[in-house]
């Protein structure tokens, strides 16, 4: 039987095990010789110290083979391990073990009058994995999740233990580094005060005139929403902190009752809508925690772009509409400020990501992506590290000014290769 990340499975809450582990859309089974759920740091560091090929697994929301060490590897989880969030209340910061879903921190950190700046659309996913592939939400000033760290601790290949911050050289090497540098054993993010955001949901915004900037700044996080079986929008999601001043929304209607993202499902698994006020982490993820995000039945892509040529990377897409449309769920456009990370995919420019939630059937969808790769090439377009592409590795070495610089870091870092797997052999041609 596959055991499905982040749940209980063939090896209990601890220990070891040889079954199949899958991805939690069950896309990806990964071909680890052995599976381990450690349960204190001293299990962790033996296994480390142990073995010659170790990938870490966070809550393995990812879709692709990012998180998988291959047949001669072992697949270490951090779900085991003792989940700590300290908040410091006086610095407005808090430390957190890798491991800890963004679900449980954000309810902590608010319990204490406190906030993250941005959240991604779910909050079922790990601090350490999705920081590590440049998880982003939406927002014109909001940077991608990795933005908000400070401190990074890590033990290596060798078994060391370190703390990276902001003012080390290499830190911006760090926080968005694949799992290819070592395990994130915890870190520290930047925190606010709490704030409460309310959400509206409008309906039918077309795609002809659309004023791309004024609608994607129209809120603190905005998303627009299309299935590309005609063109425009079916749904924008816009969500607007009560402590800043309202921006009109005088583009499309507002839907009269709750929606949710991918048409069929049920709006209940969704954040609060219909403009009512509520705390920030109810508000800024689509999906509430205690239910299955998304559809639960698919695979996913996403490209960051330059925001400037928003516009014509949309109409690019809709040139293919019938094409993306016949294998779609729903596609989500969202913006994400420029960061420092030298592998996030918005950094150095302020991007627009297109997302796209295919049906689950890979043999259908793989042509489409290249199809829809084809049509956004002029674009400059930057692969979520965490989805499904099928760019080359030598193209996306040109895309990232500062790759060479990632290189060397994991030259330095794990010389030997111990956090390398084929995912991140290829991506640095080792
Ligand atoms: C329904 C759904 C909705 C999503 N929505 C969004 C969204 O809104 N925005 C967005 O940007 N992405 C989104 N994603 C993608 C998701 O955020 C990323 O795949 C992210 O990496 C998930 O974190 P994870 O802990 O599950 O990572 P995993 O898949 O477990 O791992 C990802 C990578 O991180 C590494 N890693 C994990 N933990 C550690 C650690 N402790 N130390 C070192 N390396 C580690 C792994 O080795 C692997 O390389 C969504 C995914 C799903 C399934």
């Amino acid at each position: 039987m596959a055991e499905t990340a982040g749940t209980t499975g063939t090896t209990g809450t601890g220990g070891t095990g040889t079954g199949a582990v899958t991805n939690w859309a069950r896309t990806v089974t990964y071909a680890a010789r052995e599976f381990h759920r450690p349960r204190t740091p001293e299990e962790l560091a033996a296994l480390v110290a142990g073995n010659t090929r170790v990938r870490i697994l966070g809550s393995g929301h990812s879709f692709n083979r990012i998180a998988d060490p291959g047949p001669d590897g072992i697949l270490v989880s951090t779900a085991g391990l003792p989940q700590t969030i300290d908040v410091d209340t006086t610095a407005r910061t808090v430390r957190v073990s890798g491991g800890v879903r963004y679900a449980e921190l954000a309810r902590t950190v608010h319990a204490h009058g406190l906030a993250l700046s941005n959240m991604a659309s779910l909050p079922h996913i790990s601090v350490a994995g999705s920081v590590a592939t440049g998880t982003h939400g939406s927002g014109v000033t909001n940077g991608p999740l990795a933005s908000a760290v400070r401190e990074v601790e890590m033990v290596t290949a060798t078994g060391t233990t370190g703390t990276t911050g902001r003012d080390d050289a290499r830190f911006d090497g760090v926080v968005t580094s694949l799992g290819a540098l070592g395990v994130v054993t915890a870190l520290t993010l930047d925190l606010e005060p709490a704030y409460e955001v309310e959400q509206r949901v409008y309906t039918e915004l077309p795609l002809d005139g659309l004023d791309f900037e004024a609608v994607a700044a129209a809120g603190y996080s905005v998303s627009l929403f299309t299935d590309w079986r005609r063109p425009g929008f079916r749904q924008v999601w816009v969500k607007r902190r009560t402590d800043r001043p309202a921006v009109d929304f005088p583009w499309a209607a507002p839907a009269t009752e709750p929606q949710h993202p991918v048409p069929g499902m049920p709006a209940a698994n969704c954040t609060e809508q219909l403009g009512v006020p509520g705390p920030w982490h109810e508000r800024l993820p689509h999906f509430r925690a205690e239910f299955t995000p998304s559809s639960g039945e698919e695979i996913q892509s996403e490209y960051l772009l330059p925001r400037s040529a928003a516009l014509d990377a949309l109409h690019a897409v809709d040139g293919i509409r019938e094409t993306v449309a016949g294998v779609l769920q729903t596609c989500e456009v969202r913006t994400i400020a420029a960061d420092a990370q030298w592998l996030s995919p918005a950094h150095g420019r302020d991007s627009v990501a297109l997302h796209f939630t295919w049906v689950r059937d890979e043999a259908a969808v793989l042509p489409v992506v290249r199809r829809l790769e084809e049509a956004l090439e002029p674009f400059d377009p930057r692969p979520h590290w965490g989805k499904v592409f099928q760019t080359p590795s030598a193209v996306l070495r040109d895309r990232y000014a500062r790759f060479a610089d990632f290189r060397d870091l994991v030259r330095v870092l794990d010389p030997s290769g111990t956090f390398a797997n084929a995912f991140v052999r290829d991506l640095l041609d080792r």
